[in-house]
């Protein structure tokens, strides 16, 4: 059975806004590992092409897959595909990220965003093993959302960009909110530099009962809720420094989710909510694992389609 999924060996590339990581490995096994600085796209993504020339000629890796950045035009067969989209980081706008990556393996590539790349690495080894719908919520320096439903990473249009759900606010609550398009979304009202923006300081300096947490809290609870009974989670993974950092604002979210539900979902209660609102388990990793989960959905579909790549 040298086809095995997990006997495959595949690339994985996660492309970070600071740091890009790129990976060899097989199933969970990293094998080699190359951290190169994200600066510009060309920098970057030669000294990323130049190791996968490398990894070609010594593993004969079947696949590709970028966890990268976002946002990112994901639509496969549309001439922007794998290509950033209007992002604030500077040259980065437009810049093809698949391409000149794909260009050097002869295998299939697939790119989703970094935070869909942290979800399917809970699903597998994580904090979601072994469900087919849940929400990774990564709460760092934006709020964004990986949605895997039925076993697939969701995305359409784009990729889900739940951190600017619009939520309710606390009663009195006039904080303006920080995200540059909608103010107090999701994002505007609970990411690291929204806390930083309330508080008056950086969010890992407030202290666990600091009152700036309960907005926070609440802010995330809305948001959970939205989901919850949207996709029909089975699980909600939290991760990002935030999410991760501040263990007081899981234990506050749990019950505030419990009321807003209002005994709605069944099976979702004060006993349960521990098991269904979770830590992220997979730490820094979680990001080249994901990756490597692309290539693998990558090798998966082209094995019954024929990849335009190949012709
Ligand atoms: P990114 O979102 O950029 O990938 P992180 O998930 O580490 O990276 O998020 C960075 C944000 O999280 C910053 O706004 C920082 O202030 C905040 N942060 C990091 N660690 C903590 C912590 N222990 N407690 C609260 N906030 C934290
Ligand atoms: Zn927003």
């Amino acid at each position: 059975m040298t086809n095995d999924a997990t006997d495959r060996l595949l690339v994985g590339v996660e492309l970070g806004g600071t740091k890009t990581i790129a990976v060899v490995g097989r199933g969970r096994e990293i094998l080699d590992r190359a951290v190169v600085p994200t600066t510009t796209p060309r920098a970057t993504l030669d000294a990323v092409a130049t190791r996968l020339k490398l990894w070609d000629e010594t593993f004969r890796p079947q696949g590709l897959g970028i966890a990268s950045f976002g946002p990112v035009a994901l639509r496969a067969g549309t001439p922007d595909h794998g290509h950033m989209l209007d992002t604030p980081k500077p040259g980065w706008a437009g810049a093809d990220v698949l391409g000149p990556l794909a260009a050097v393996l002869p295998g299939p590539a697939a790119i989703h965003t970094d935070v869909t790349g942290a979800a399917l690495a809970e699903g597998r080894w994580g904090a979601a093993a072994g469900l087919s719908d849940f929400v990774y919520i990564t709460v760092g320096t934006g709020v964004g959302m990986g949605i895997v439903s039925g076993g697939r990473p969701v995305s359409g249009r784009m990729h889900p960009e739940a951190g600017h759900l619009r939520v309710r606010r606390l009663p009195g609550d006039d904080f303006a909110g920080v995200c540059p398009f909608h103010g107090d979304c999701l994002e505007g009202l609970a990411s690291g530099p929204a806390i930083a923006a309330r508080a008056g300081k950086g969010a890992e300096h407030l202290a666990p009962d600091d009152p700036a947490w309960a907005f926070v809290a609440d802010a995330l609870a809305e948001g959970i809720v939205m989901l919850m009974l949207t996709v029909s989670a089975q699980a909600i993974v939290i991760g990002g420094g935030v999410g991760l950092g501040q263990p007081q604002v899981l234990a506050m979210i749990r019950p505030r989710i419990v009321a807003l539900l209002g005994g709605y979902l069944p099976g979702v209660d004060a006993g349960s909510i521990d098991r269904i609102v979770v830590p992220a388990a997979l730490g820094g990793d979680a990001g080249p694992l994901g990756a490597l989960l692309l290539a693998e959905m990558a090798v998966e579909q082209s094995s019954g389609v024929a990849s335009s790549k190949r012709q």
